[in-house]
């Protein structure tokens, strides 16, 4: 997952949407993982072109929707941006544009869209109102959300939307977690509580590398900066953010990894995986499940995302996720 990707990818991209608009099988939600100036947002308008296009081949480029697209006054496309000042996404343009915007019906009797441009700056309240709708989409309606940085996105947001990969994940930082907990992944099939309890201390063990490394990388930094000593508090609390970034990093992975076994439980194709290339674990953890242990297992990961965030002690939560009937 840490290749740079070339304009292939986008050309690649953009002929998956067209094939899924022309079979009417289009996703409720995508998140487009790129440059959200660039070529995340060169990739939303292109399909939003697609959908409302009059011309012939769609899209032309050229008719007067393909033009309101571009300019971004298309009726019946709502962009939203963060705020110039606080550089956020407050609720309010969640509560009272968006939701209400895509619950009317469209103006020009099809599609409505909604886009958030950097959907990594919504407020904690504007990505809960936003999750809500999400639940529920309503019907004939898109949402895009563009990001350069999935991982600041809630992990409940990104289960629920089809991605689009134009760049690199993550880029700059390395992840040591990511080889070792694929590891784990590969061996996501607890069949009783001894088996719960074993991938639980993995998991514990993982987070417990990426603390020590974590500290260990604040001692260098420090001497590096030869300034005045960081005190304890600042050293920790830096600290605690790395872990806590690796955390929900992981957490991520492992809902994006049920969801794929579950897809494939409904029978989706690899092309629908966020983990094609783990195709062969996937298929083999599907084979062994029915659809409601499936959809139990998927749950249990949204369960431990909030559990966390309650601060319930990291083993015991990764328990609970293992734990599943
Ligand atoms: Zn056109």
């Amino acid at each position: 997952m840490s290749a740079v990707y070339s304009a292939d990818r986008f050309s690649e991209l953009f002929e998956s949407l067209r094939q899924g608009h022309a079979a009417g099988r289009l996703a409720h939600a995508y998140l487009v993982i790129g440059a959200p100036r660039g070529n995340a947002l060169a990739l939303s308008e292109a399909l939003l072109q697609l959908l409302f296009c009059t011309g012939d081949p769609r899209p032309c480029g050229e008719c007067a929707e393909c033009r309101r697209v571009r300019e971004h006054v298309h009726p019946d496309i709502l962009w939203i941006e963060p705020e110039s000042k606080s550089r956020r996404i407050k609720i309010d343009r969640i509560r009272d544009d968006l939701i209400p915007r895509l619950a009317q019906s469209s103006y020009g009797g099809g599609w409505k869209a909604g886009v958030l441009v950097q959907a990594d700056r919504l407020t904690e309240d504007a990505a809960n109102a936003f999750l809500k709708m999400l639940e529920e989409p309503p019907g004939s309606s898109l949402i895009l959300l563009l990001t350069d940085t999935p991982q600041n996105l809630l992990p409940t947001i990104v289960s629920r939307c089809h991605r689009l990969l134009l760049a690199a994940e993550e880029p700059g930082r390395a992840e040591p977690w990511r080889a070792p907990l694929m590891e784990v992944l590969r061996k996501d099939l607890a069949a009783d509580s001894l088996e719960a309890l074993a991938q639980a201390s993995r998991m514990k063990a993982i987070l417990d590398t990426i603390r020590k490394a974590a500290e260990k990388e604040q001692e260098q930094e420090q001497e590096d900066e030869r300034g005045p000593e960081v005190v304890k508090d600042v050293f920790e609390a830096r600290v605690k953010t790395r872990v806590l970034e690796a955390r929900a990093g992981i957490v991520r992975c492992l809902m994006e990894w049920r969801r794929d076994v579950l897809l494939t439980v409904l029978g989706m194709g690899p092309e629908e995986l966020h983990y094609p290339d783990e195709g062969e674990f996937i298929r083999r953890q599907a084979a062994g499940l029915e659809y409601g242990r499936a959809l139990r297992r998927f749950q249990a990961v949204e369960i431990l995302h909030r559990q966390l965030e309650r601060n319930v002690p990291d083993e015991l939560a990764f328990e609970n996720a293992w734990l599943v009937d």
